[in-house]
């Protein structure tokens, strides 16, 4: 990776960033400058907001819970979105935070929740999810936010499904066979990682994947993993076999 900082605070900002341009904090990231960081005028701070690329930024007080953040130098360009669609069943609370940040640092460029029928989260807030994906944007210096889409049912979104783009289907009952190898064997295109609910999928969702001509199912290993365990195994072992952890 190249050198980079990671000690400055890192800001998403919905504004246009472009030199000398000031954008105005929201109240709860001025108050992590002023107040949490105790930052003052002229100090630095990294901002982004999916577009623009990443600007290094003077800080500037307008008010005593106010500041702006004001773009002085130009630190790194936009890169394309990560191509690699994520989707999963909502879990509850604290696991699901973990979840939808960990498919960031992993390089989800779309998090699609699924309504399987084991599902255990009835709901999903979306606004929360995006706000834990911003979170993780800012904490490892991923320049665009993912898209965070409404949950869709498990059928719908097979049935609707474009088949240009694969689904990688974690299956616990699948052989304990290589994932890397199965996967290298996957004819090229843009993809989709499909991990279930904590049930688990029923045997119907289970037959309709294996029966889809653009699923290919894997094995994680020997051991059934919990599913925000298996989401990081899995972007991990696809970032390895045939993501972007093979290009530096
Ligand atoms: N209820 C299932 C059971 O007890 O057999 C386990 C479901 S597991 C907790 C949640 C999800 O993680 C699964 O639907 C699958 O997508 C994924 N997963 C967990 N362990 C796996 C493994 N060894 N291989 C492939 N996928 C796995």
């Amino acid at each position: 990776m190249p050198s980079y900082d990671f000690k400055s605070p890192r800001l998403f900002v919905e504004a246009a960033l472009a030199e000398g341009s000031a954008v105005s904090a929201d109240p709860a990231q001025a108050n992590y400058l002023l107040n949490v960081m105790r930052l003052t005028d002229g100090a630095s701070v990294l901002a982004f907001n999916g577009r623009d690329g990443e600007w290094r930024c003077e800080i500037s007080k307008t008010a005593k819970k106010k500041a702006d953040l004001v773009p002085v130098e130009f630190m790194r360009a936009q890169p394309p979105a990560p191509e690699l669609h994520y989707l999963f069943a909502p879990l509850k609370h604290a696991r699901l935070d973990y979840m939808v940040q960990k498919a960031v640092e992993m390089g989800a460029g779309v998090l699609q929740p699924v309504m399987t029928q084991h599902v255990q989260a009835s709901r999903l807030n979306v606004e929360r999810m995006r706000a834990n994906a911003i979170e993780a944007t800012e904490q490892c210096g991923v320049l665009s936010v993912p898209d965070c889409r409404e949950p869709e049912k498990f059928g719908t979104l097979l049935a609707g499904w474009d088949a240009a783009r694969r689904i990688v289907f974690c299956d616990e009952r699948e052989e304990a066979e290589s994932p890397i190898e199965t996967l290298r064997a996957m004819p090229p295109g843009p993809l989709a990682l499909l991990i279930g609910p904590e049930g688990g999928f029923s045997e119907e969702e289970r037959a309709a994947l294996r029966e889809a001509d653009f699923v290919t199912a894997i094995s994680l290993g020997p051991r059934i993993l919990r599913a925000d365990t298996a989401a990081v195994a899995a972007l991990a072992v696809l970032q390895a076999a045939v993501g972007d952890w093979r290009n530096g």
